[in-house]
């Protein structure tokens, strides 16, 4: 990774300073696994059913994007929007569909993609909703768990990371929209 001054990342900018957490490469390689492990998984299903790796807007696209590289099968990809109202630093488990899906879901082999894991409650939600639409079957895969966070008991079938109860950015996750390109996961250190 280039940097400006001696172990400072370029990306680094005042004032949402961070760290690296997660390297590019340590990401590249467990998306490859999941990767893997989803072709394996799903390989004998394919000719009966679609399989549909369904990204959640817009923390998950850099993630769907690598992630679907890796599965080695004719899958389809779609994306739904969704939001949390509330304080945005606190999840309030009251989601809405900003934007739905393209194409109906009904008899499809599902796989919800997702940034981050971190209480729940949005994940819980959106799988609810989902399951009303008769999926030939439902999973979720997640580059991302926060565990001490959990207030929903939501089984991750596809996990790429824990990690510790910090505030993360890059790789697909934002601050106020920002940071959402930045190629590893870093943790903020903003005081
Ligand atoms: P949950 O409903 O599981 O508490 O949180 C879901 C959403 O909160 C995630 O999809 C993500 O958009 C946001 N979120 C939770 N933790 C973090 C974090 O550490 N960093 C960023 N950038 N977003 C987070």
């Amino acid at each position: 990774m280039s940097t400006s001054t001696a172990g400072v990342p370029a990306w680094n900018r005042h004032p949402e300073p961070f760290e690296e957490l997660i390297s590019s490469q340590a990401i590249a390689a467990r998306v490859a696994e999941l990767g893997a492990a989803i072709t394996a998984d799903y390989a004998s299903l394919i000719d009966k059913a679609d399989v549909v790796l369904l990204g959640v807007l817009k923390g998950s696209v850099i993630f769907m994007a690598d992630l679907a590289r890796h599965i080695a099968l004719p899958i389809s990809l779609d994306f739904i929007g969704i939001s949390s109202y509330g304080d945005a630093t606190v999840s309030s488990g009251v989601v809405q569909i900003t934007q739905d899906v393209s194409r109906p879901l009904e008899g499809k082999h599902v796989i919800v993609v997702e940034d981050i894991v971190d209480t729940g409650h949005t994940v819980h939600y959106l799988l609810q909703n989902l399951a009303t639409r008769r999926p030939a079957s439902l999973k979720l895969a997640s580059l991302l768990h926060k565990p001490e966070r959990s207030e929903r008991d939501v089984a991750i079938d596809y996990l790429g990371f824990t990690i510790p109860n910090k505030f993360v950015v890059g790789y697909g996750l934002d601050i106020a929209q920002r940071y959402r390109n930045l190629p590893f996961i870093g943790v903020v250190t903003t005081p």
